[in-house]
């Protein structure tokens, strides 16, 4: 991947070309037009990593018809044979490791550690997916009931799902999604981030290789006008959203609008990820997990820490610790392995981060902000210290740390606090008081809470992942449960005696 070229018009990690493209097909019998798109590097403008033609509104329609046919055959093939195509994924996935570490690099600005770990959990959601749908859409359960009637409880697929992805884990969150919706029995039209369509393009493809058919699993890469038009479709049979709260928001009242079926949304989105740090807690430790939470993947994770709560007392002490561990970080080309930090998505993630901080300087502290490289669209760890928590009221998805300091006795003011953001994604307690731990679960809703470590990376399967409130509706990817929201359940009742 990756040739240098001259730059013209660049906006965000995208390049215009003025070359228009025909005919690129998206199944067979259906193609799009357009422009084509040069997708550049962030840590290198001048990098050229692939080209993409996107997908028009006006080409939903016939995306839809294509997987409801899908839909017909895919819905009918047994959740065993659908699981093993699955499984037939996860192993394609793994042999193209490298060249997908490569990618995610160029495109997405993924140090080679986070790569890892994002192809690995492309394939835990692929494998633990394929097990849940053997386990729970294989024959229908018998219900207990009266003699001479026969109860059988059975799970279909929905209809044809739209998966619409964010940038930040472009191959392990969109494959998860696909790969729910897939296992579930629906079809699919997946809608990746406008930023990330090459990784995507390459997932639809190893999905398609291990044998899910062209038109159970349809490609549609564009802008939000693409997802926008999806979700208005009339014959949609549900949404797996990941991304920002307010587009949530948009698609929740856009489905609310809709005349017709009623269909369900699975929403996951952003969060303004706290972390409380007690007096006993130990100082190393905390500043690991701090720098690890708050700046690692350049902050772009929705479950990072936003803002830190540590004890009055201890605080000084702490934040010269964590400002340590800040400094050493290394920000740089994301394929090098002395990189500990690659760049943020593009220029728009940058000017908005920008804006934020210098904003913050006129009434906050930016205690510390470290070195960018001269190129590329990279933003430098900051901690910002806050007069109070009020201070910061969105999520500033990037490396900006905000921290507030708290008085012993006063824990129940900074649950207040945290509450009164209305997300409920992650969540750290650093502490060895048992009680404080307590009392903080019994209080919030959170979805994810840590104790005594990173606020970061959910196992599949094991950590099961999703938030409350604003952070979304809170079903759990990588959980046991996931795969029934995107089933229908279907009761079939036998009157036996009458039934020969
Ligand atoms: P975004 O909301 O801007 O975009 C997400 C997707 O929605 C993109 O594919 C985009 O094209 C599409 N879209 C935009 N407008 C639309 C509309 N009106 N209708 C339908 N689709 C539309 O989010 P982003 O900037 O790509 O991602 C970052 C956000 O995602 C952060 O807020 C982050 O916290 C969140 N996120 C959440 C999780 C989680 O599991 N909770 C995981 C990763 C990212």
């Amino acid at each position: 991947f990756g040739d240098r070229h001259e730059l013209d018009e660049v906006t965000g990690n995208m390049q215009r070309s003025t070359a228009p493209v025909d005919a690129v097909p998206l199944v067979p019998g259906l193609t799009v037009k357009g422009e084509a798109l040069t997708v550049c590097a962030p840590h290198d403008p001048s990098l050229k990593v692939g080209t993409v033609v996107f997908a028009q509104p006006s080409d939903v329609d016939a995306a839809m018809e294509a997987a409801l046919k899908g839909f017909r055959t895919w819905s009918r093939t047994s959740a065993e044979a659908r699981a093993v195509i699955l499984e037939r994924a996860a192993d394609k996935l793994e042999a193209e490791r490298d060249r997908l570490l490569a990618l995610l690099a160029r495109e997405a600005g993924k140090t080679i550690e986070d790569g890892i770990s994002e192809v690995r959990e492309a394939t835990d959601f692929l494998r633990y997916y394929a097990n849940r749908s053997r386990e729970m859409f294989g024959a229908p359960t018998a219900m207990p009931g009266p003699t001479g009637e026969d109860n059988r409880l059975g799970w279909r697929g929905r209809g044809v799902f739209a998966c619409i992805a964010p940038w930040n884990f472009p191959l392990a969150i969109f494959l998860g999604q696909v790969t729910a919706a897939l296992a579930a029995g629906n079809a699919v039209i997946a809608k990746p981030a406008e930023q990330t369509p090459l990784i995507a393009y390459e997932a639809i493809r190893i999905l398609h290789d291990a044998g899910v058919p062209g038109d159970a699993l349809i490609f549609l890469p564009g802008e939000g006008d693409v997802g926008a038009a999806l979700t208005k479709h009339p014959k949609l049979g549900g949404v797996a959203f990941t991304g920002s709260t307010q587009t949530a928001q948009a698609i929740n009242r856009t489905l609310a609008a809709k005349d017709g079926p009623i269909v369900p949304l699975i929403a996951e989105t952003g969060g303004l990820n706290a972390m409380i740090v007690d007096g006993t807690a130990l100082p190393e430790q905390v500043a690991d997990d701090v720098v690890m939470s708050a700046f690692r993947s350049a902050g772009q994770r929705c479950s990072a820490l936003r803002l830190l709560f540590v004890q009055e007392d201890v605080a000084d002490r702490m934040l010269e610790m964590i400002e340590g561990a800040a400094r050493e970080l290394v920000l740089g080309d994301p394929m090098l392995a002395s990189t500990d930090i690659g760049p943020v998505i593009d220029n728009e993630q940058k000017a908005m981060l920008t804006e934020h901080v210098e904003t913050m300087r006129k009434t906050q502290k930016v205690r510390f902000q470290g070195e960018v490289p001269a190129e590329g669209t990279f933003f430098a760890p900051t901690i910002v210290d806050l007069s109070s928590a009020e201070a910061l009221d969105r999520e500033i998805f990037g490396p900006v740390l905000h921290v507030v300091r708290w008085k012993a006795r006063d824990l129940d003011t900074v649950l207040d606090k945290i509450e009164a953001t209305g997300f409920g994604l992650t969540l750290g307690v650093h502490t060895r008081i048992e009680d404080l731990v307590r009392k903080v679960v019994d209080r919030l809703d959170t979805g994810n809470v840590y104790v005594n470590r990173n606020i970061i990376g959910a196992v599949v399967g094991t950590q099961p992942f999703g938030g409350s409130g604003l952070s979304g509706t809170g079903f759990k990817a990588g959980g046991p449960n996931y795969l029934t929201r995107f089933a229908l359940e279907q009761v079939v009742s036998i009157n036996t005696a009458a039934s020969g």
